[in-house]
């Protein structure tokens, strides 16, 4: 059909079928234009709506991006703390948050939040975004100036804060029908948000919003599946995404370009050990119980690889390869904070030959022990193994990770999720294939807006469910 891409377009996709604009410079940012070197071409074409979409955005940045007359103007308002009459541009502010996976569907999902509202998106860097990320947009930074009068803020802002949206709606300090509004607002929409701070997800909440210059947000969640559900905004996301599972797979490889260093990392580590092989399958380990290594992990990674037929079986008992008329050789990336997992599938494929003859080679970048969340090499480590994750052909996940969210839907791949285990037993199955490669929100609101009551917002639309790996959570599919 239409959007599947053509064998003839595939011979040198540098722009990802349109998604990216023209006239970078290469040298400052080489994933950019290399990536169709290591990628497949994506089969899920971006429709013509969003690339004009993205086109027009690339516009409004440049027009209101950071230091322009329009930008100074509004900042001017923000130190005033009023917002008068209307501006020519309004902001949402992306606080840097959490953990880099969380990080990355976060930031994709107030990307999208801005294109929906005609805002300019501009990004706290904290401690290393700068050293991850190179600039999406052309000629104008996406990072918020250094010397933004509210930055030091950002830290200490939450749940109590009394500029948030909620907590000014509780306390009465701004309605619907308030007239004066002040210059910004902050929008709680973490994880530990009240339902106070959900009533974001309404329409006539948004209609107040819309006046505000400035917007800044701090969450750690994929919320998009819930913008899904609001009436003001499904006409624009369906002329968007008419492919509905793609939303993070086109925005993902719009927005987050490797930086030189990572980029580095990712090439290296690629050529070295997975571009020769025939297939390579990714399996990222990523457990909640502990340090580990875990005995009962290890079962279910067996028994999800071997029982869905994503890599051979083993003959215990003999020594010699059973001949076989075209070998295949597999390549295994394996990543994970420990090395347990790694080795125990290594060794089962250096002792035992496969029962087809094919050739297992199993490998993992680093084993960093811990999530250190301020590290910079740990972090660009981190990216690193999320992209290579996303360049392998068959991927297994662990449930719950956004870490391996990011390597699905850039991937434009559709994982295996290992099951969290409870009580520390395999569980069974050990995993199952997930139904699309959208990311999971995790603490989505079950609230209807029209009605106000609560209500199972995982059955409202056919397209809008809840995820195979958290029962209360909301994925599109
Ligand atoms: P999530 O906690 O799994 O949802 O993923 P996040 O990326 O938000 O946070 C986990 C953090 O722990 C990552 O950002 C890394 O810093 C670290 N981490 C977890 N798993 C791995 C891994 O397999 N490899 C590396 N290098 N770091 C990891």
């Amino acid at each position: 059909g239409d959007d599947v891409a053509k064998p003839t377009d595939m011979a040198k996709d540098k722009l990802l079928g349109g998604l990216l604009a023209a006239g970078f410079d290469e040298h400052s940012c080489l994933s950019q234009y290399e990536s169709n070197l290591y990628r497949k071409t994506s089969p899920y074409k971006p429709s013509p709506y969003l690339l004009s979409k993205l086109r027009n955005y690339e516009d409004l940045h440049k027009r209101c991006g950071p230091n322009t007359q329009s930008y100074n103007k509004t900042v001017e308002q923000l130190k005033s703390g009023r917002s008068v009459g209307s501006t020519d541009c309004k902001y949402v502010v992306w606080v840097c948050y959490s953990g880099l996976g969380n990080r990355i569907l976060t930031l994709a999902s107030v990307f999208l939040y801005a294109l929906l509202t005609e805002r300019v998106l501009l990004v706290d860097r904290g401690k290393d975004m700068a050293d991850l990320f190179c600039e999406p947009f052309p000629e104008k930074s996406w990072f918020l100036p250094l010397n933004f009068p509210i930055t030091d803020k950002f830290k200490s802002i939450g749940q109590k804060s009394p500029e948030s949206y909620g907590n000014m709606l509780k306390n009465n300090i701004i309605k619907p029908s308030t007239e004066s509004l002040p210059s910004y607002i902050y929008l709680h929409l973490a994880h530990d948000y009240d339902d106070y701070d959900k009533l974001f997800f309404c329409d006539d909440d948004q209609a107040l919003l819309k006046k505000v210059p400035w917007l800044i947000v701090k969450t750690d969640n994929y919320f998009i599946p819930s913008l899904f559900l609001m009436p003001s905004f499904e006409h624009e996301l369906s002329m968007l995404f008419p492919q509905k599972e793609t939303i993070f797979h086109h925005l993902g490889r719009y927005l987050f370009h490797p930086s030189n260093h990572v980029w580095g990392l990712i090439t290296r580590y690629y050529n070295a050990y997975l571009a020769k092989a025939d297939e390579r399958i990714g399996i990222q380990v990523r457990i909640f119980d502990g340090p580990g290594p875990y005995q009962y992990v290890k079962n279910q990674i067996s028994a999800c690889i071997l029982g869905e037929k994503l890599l051979p079986e083993v003959d215990i008992r003999g020594s010699i390869a059973t001949p076989s008329e075209n070998p295949k050789v597999k390549a295994v990336l394996v990543t994970s904070l420990v090395a347990g997992y790694f080795e125990n599938l290594r060794n089962m494929y250096w002792e035992h030959p496969t029962v087809t003859g094919d050739i297992i080679g199993v490998h993992q970048p680093s084993h960093e022990e811990q999530q250190q969340t301020e590290n910079p090499l740990h972090n660009m480590k981190a990216w690193a193994e999320m992209y290579l994750l996303s360049l392998t052909d068959v991927l297994v996940t662990s449930a719950w990770s956004t870490f391996g969210y990011v390597a699905q839907g850039l991937g434009g791949l559709k994982p295996w999720i290992l099951y969290k285990s409870e009580n520390q037993t395999t569980p069974n199955p050990p995993c199952q294939r997930a139904m699309s490669m959208e990311p999971c929100f995790h603490a989505p609101p079950f609230y209807d807006c029209k009605a106000k009551k609560g209500i199972d917002t995982g059955r409202v639309v056919p397209h809008v469910r809840h995820c195979e790996d958290i029962s209360w959570g909301l994925k599109v599919v």
